[in-house]
């Protein structure tokens, strides 16, 4: 198990927002900086398992570390291809965790290309949300909530690609919590679950504006649709402006300094947007990230 079992704090600031008990779920503290560990860890400790001799990612995000980290504490090679784009402080994270970076074109698309033209029969290319291996380790997140005797009436959490969503949703009927009602928020700009569940199928999205780069799944896994037919899953929009906004109040109130793709989970509860009706426990995914700094201005500016 390459994932850390993360404190569930009782938030008092959040709770007194909300008018009932807030839990957080503080994932920002695993090893990679997020989430995406518990399912990329355990995606590739099976893939080893079951013979891949080296890890292929496109992600310069939270998911490439993941796999980086993964592949070091495994003893698996790890190859990551990001574009031009990808800022220093996260190749250098990767570089930190010893995988091999390759710097190919100018957008995602180009670098996964890139990636998959890299493939050998024994690698193992490691999709960021796409894959039933990674919601089974992102389940694992609610099994230590109900093992710390929290049964939540609801949760709150952000959406990308949908895989965290999935594997939520996977945990609580794993425990029987099929009422509990999941707020699967995206910000203004990389709505791509809502347009999918408002359309009825998978949208793709052609322009994302969102400068929450982890949310930014042009189209979201289609799992993530089946998942919502099965499950109170509701749809809530922010703004990356208000995401921006409780990045600060999250730090004021809390001490830790957040990504866009995580606050845009805090903002609605902050914002008091959330339908929450007589749900008494409210769980937050604090998923972390990297892609933040203290010095927060330059997303400021990008405003
Ligand atoms: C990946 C990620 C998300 C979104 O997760 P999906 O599984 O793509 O929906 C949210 N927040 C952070 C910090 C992430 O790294």
């Amino acid at each position: 198990m390459l994932h850390h079992n993360t404190p569930l704090l009782e938030s008092l600031p959040l709770s007194e927002r909300a008018g009932r008990r807030v839990f957080l779920k503080m994932d920002a503290m695993q090893p990679s900086g997020s989430f995406k560990i518990r399912g990329i860890g355990h995606a590739c400790e099976q893939y080893r398992a079951r013979g891949a001799q080296r890890f292929l990612a496109s992600s310069g995000g939270n998911a490439g570390l993941a796999v980086a980290y993964a592949g070091r504490k495994l003893g698996v090679p790890v190859e990551i291809v990001v574009p031009e784009t990808t800022k220093l402080g996260a190749r250098r994270a990767i570089l930190a965790e010893g995988a091999t970076l390759h710097i190919h074109g100018t957008s995602w698309n180009d670098a996964h290309v890139y990636a998959q033209a890299m493939m050998r029969p024994d690698d193992r290319y490691i999709h960021p949300f796409e894959d039933p291996l990674l919601w089974d380790g992102h389940s694992t997140l609610i099994d230590e909530v109900v093992a710390a005797g929290v049964r939540p009436d609801a949760v709150v959490l952000s959406v990308g690609g949908g895989g965290l969503l999935c594997g939520i949703v996977a945990g609580l009927q794993r425990h029987g919590l099929h009422d509990t009602v999941v707020y699967a928020v995206e910000p203004e700009g990389a709505n791509s679950f809502a347009q999918a569940l408002a359309a009825g199928k998978v949208v793709e999205i052609q322009h994302l504006t969102s400068l929450a780069v982890s949310l930014g799944a042009r189209r979201v896994t289609p799992r993530a649709l089946e998942v919502a037919a099965q499950h109170p899953v509701r749809s809530i929009i922010t703004t990356d402006a208000a995401a921006m906004t409780a990045i600060h109040r999250f730090l004021r109130d809390h001490r830790v300094l957040v990504e866009l793709g995580c606050s845009a989970a805090l903002a609605p509860i902050y914002d008091q947007t959330i339908p929450f009706g007589d749900a008494q426990t409210v769980l937050a995914i604090v998923c972390g990230g990297m892609n933040t700094s203290i010095y927060l201005d330059h997303l400021e500016e990008a405003w």
